[in-house]
């Protein structure tokens, strides 16, 4: 039961704070040892510093799990707890009458999402939004939960059925290494790092059995095909094949032991490329056949031959730039394992074509300068790349979808890259960070609906008049009629050359008006600040329009359609109706669909999926930075509370009643005070401060309480404010 203890309509006399607030606390919250409270919404009273040290001591206690309201906290222990995620355990929760009565685990909120879909009229789509900073356990958590549903979704049928059953889950869970294998790297944060993010949508039949999935992918970041930042990785598949190939594949794949390549960086380290056999095992079950799994190999060993292709300067600027020595034999390879004639390779690569006229018909062949080369053959080697990866999910997607009149709910599980800031923001920031804001509008909107129907239920009136979301900064990146994103699709558009500080100028003069848009007096180079929900991040203008439009030289593309090797072909189609319309050219016409119009036309699409689901929350949490056990870094913590929106739930919190006290506590503290006033006798009344203490008659537990509430009371504005000033 919640007890009001309002904030909103206490004085402050001077008191000591620091005295009161011990006073307090152990009034309130001396009931249990904090790591045996298990949701943060119990600790008393709500404050930064009371989560953070009950986040401390369960983690120190081994216990990973917390409740946070309707958010479950998931600490990662850095260390494998088999006994944590066994079937017998996930059974055990599935079984259980009331799962949120055992220990907080991800599978309380599996089954409590998995019970929701079965309502007696029609089944509710139901969805898990895992968020958290890199390295936090989001995919981690994930993958356990769809376990967890390939356990408890299972039809328990036997003979033929039962074999069906579970080849769907088997094949659903196969997605899983494929994915990874092709979409994550070691990354400085997380050595298997998604780049990419994913929603899969579990499909459940009227008798609640899983009879098939889909999955969804946002924002591959393909750059890291061709570069990489130092002390990273490219994708694990690059290295898994240059590690597991057999001799003979080493000779088809021209992939000699020891040799070395520039896309494939810090090569020593030994970690997830040793699931080369786990990637082909797994892609065989999703009905990728050997024969196309070893084409796709080839292709990738021909995308790192393209990275050892290296240009010098060219004396003259009338004359292509010249290989360097040891790239010659790069082109050659490369261009055999891709099937591409030669010369057509290297002259794609040195010569651009520009076509003028009304109907371009009009070709001009200019040399491209060294650098301009270099970006030419990271584009064709990206293109490629992203091409594949969608591809490959498309094929996942057709091994594991159900035939739509066989389901009637899903559970959609996100795996979404969580809040970033680096000291370098750019396009990919903006767009992640503009995905971490809706949905940090969506969980809002959810949590604040929670929390009044909470209230509700205790019979206590309030709304949340003094909080405010986070629409001006949504409206900052994406309102209209202008927003950070329409400017920057506006320079796209218009395709003029603009240079890092206008376009700054521009954003900075078109929105001066936004509170959530500031300015850097001590950056030298073009920039502007977005104060996001969890914190202001400075994003730096140069390249963000080239980003934008992500520009594919048509000749790229032609070049690629010349290829004889059947799976650039598919890739590839050169009959115009089957082309993808997803690159916009450099050539002809303004392009129309750029970075930021595509994704966020995919974020719209997502949150409307989310709309129509009752969601849950899963906020992952990286203790500390070095991947360490036992080690609680309460500044990281506190921070990546800050991001996940967790500290926002708790300023939620302290907006409503930030003191609960359960009904049998209270009696249990004020049984004192009746037994120094013996003339009382009867049981407590209530104890809300609201129930006019003054007309009452002396000597009641009202007037005997008054003394303490109103400690609690002056009190208050020093909680609320350990809550405003500590983040
Ligand atoms: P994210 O997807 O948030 O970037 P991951 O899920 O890849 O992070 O987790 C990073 C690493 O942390 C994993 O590779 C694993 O080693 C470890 N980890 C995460 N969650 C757990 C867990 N529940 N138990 C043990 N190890 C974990
Ligand atoms: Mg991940």
């Amino acid at each position: 039961m919640l007890q009001q203890v309002n904030g909103h309509s206490c004085g402050s006399d001077a008191q000591s704070p620091a005295s009161l607030r011990e006073d307090l606390q152990e009034f309130l919250g001396g009931e249990a040892p904090l790591h045996q409270l298990d949701d943060l919404t119990k600790v008393n009273p709500v404050t930064l510093e009371t989560v953070l040290r009950c986040l401390q001591a369960r983690y120190m206690a081994d216990l990973f799990y917390t409740n946070a309201g309707c958010t479950l906290v998931a600490l990662n222990p850095f260390k494998p707890i088999p006994q944590l995620y066994t079937p017998e355990l996930m059974r055990d929760y599935h079984a259980a009458l009331q799962p949120q009565k055992l220990k907080p685990h991800i599978f309380t909120v599996g089954e409590q999402t998995y019970r929701n879909v079965k309502s007696l009229i029609e089944p509710v789509n139901q969805s898990i939004v895992v968020s958290g900073e890199s390295g936090a356990g989001k995919t981690w958590t994930s993958r356990c939960l769809m376990k967890f549903y390939a356990v408890v979704a299972t039809s328990p049928t036997s003979g033929e059925n039962y074999k069906i059953a579970e080849r769907i889950e088997q094949r659903i869970l196969n997605s899983n290494p494929v994915m990874e294998a092709f979409g994550n790297a070691c990354t400085l944060r997380n050595n298997n790092s998604s780049r990419f993010g994913k929603f899969i949508q579990l499909q459940l039949n009227r008798a609640q059995q899983m009879t098939g999935a889909a999955v969804q992918t946002y924002l591959l970041e393909k750059t890291r095909v061709a570069c990489q930042a130092s002390s990273e990785r490219n994708f694990h598949i690059f290295y898994q094949i240059c590690k597991g190939a057999s001799e003979e594949e080493r000779l088809q794949w021209h992939l000699p032991e020891g040799a070395t390549f520039s896309w494939l960086p810090n090569p020593e380290r030994t970690l997830e490329e040793d699931c080369f056999e786990v990637t082909r095992e797994a892609m065989l079950h999703l009905g990728i056949d050997t024969p196309s799994q070893n084409n796709i190999f080839k292709v990738l060993a021909g995308l790192l031959h393209l990275g050892n292709i290296w240009f010098a300067d060219s004396e003259d600027e009338a004359q292509p730039c010249q290989l360097m020595d040891d790239a010659k034999c790069s082109v050659r390879t490369s261009a055999s394992l891709l099937q591409l004639p030669v010369d057509l390779l290297l002259e794609t690569l040195r010569i651009r074509t520009i076509r003028a006229g009304k109907q371009q018909q009009q070709v001009f062949r200019k040399p491209c300068s060294r650098a301009e080369c270099d970006t030419r053959r990271d584009c064709l080697a990206k293109l490629v790349y992203a091409r594949l990866f969608d591809w490959l999910v498309s094929v996942i997607n057709s091994s594991i979808c159900a035939d739509p009149n066989s389901w009637t709910a899903f559970i959609g599980l996100l795996d979404v890259y969580g809040f970033e800031s680096f000291p370098d923001n750019s396009l990919e920031q903006l767009c992640i960070n503009y995905a971490n804001e809706k949905l940090q509008q969506h969980f809002v909107a959810h949590y604040l609906r929670a929390q009044q129907e909470e209230y509700a239920v205790e019979g206590l009136e309030w709304s949340f008049v003094n909080y405010q979301d986070n629409q001006t900064c949504l409206n900052l990146i994406e309102g209209s009629p202008v927003s950070i994103c329409s400017l920057i699709n506006e320079e796209c558009r218009l395709n003029r050359p603009s240079s890092a500080a206008q376009l700054q100028t521009r954003i900075e003069s078109a929105l001066a008006g936004s509170p959530c848009l500031g300015h850097s007096k001590l950056s030298r180079e073009p920039s502007f600040i977005v104060v996001h929900f969890a914190g202001p991040v400075q994003y730096h203008t140069a390249g963000l329009v080239e980003k934008n439009k992500d520009p594919v030289p048509l000749e790229l593309t032609e070049l690629l359609q010349q290829s004889q090797d059947p799976l650039l072909i598919a890739l590839f189609p050169t009959n115009p109706k089957e082309k993808t319309q997803e690159e916009p050219s450099i050539q002809g016409r303004a392009p129309v669909l750029t970075v930021v119009s595509k994704f966020k036309a995919s974020l719209e699409q997502l949150l409307q999926v989310l709309h129509s689901t009752t969601p849950h929350y899963i906020r992952c949490i990286k203790p500390n930075s070095q991947s360490q056990p036992q080690t609680f870094i309460q500044e990281e913590v506190l921070s990546q509370l800050e991001a996940c929106g967790l500290v926002e739930t708790i300023h939620i919190s302290a907006a409503g009643f930030p003191i609960r006290v359960s009904h049998q506590n209270f009696v249990e503290r004020y049984a004192l005070l009746r037994r120094l006033h013996p003339r009382t006798s009867s049981g407590l009344h209530s104890p809300y401060p609201t129930k006019g203490p003054a007309e009452q008659p002396p000597h009641t537990e009202e007037a005997m309480l008054q003394p303490l509430l109103q400690d609690i009371l002056h009190t208050l504005p020093t909680l609320t404010q350990t809550a405003d000033t500590s983040d």
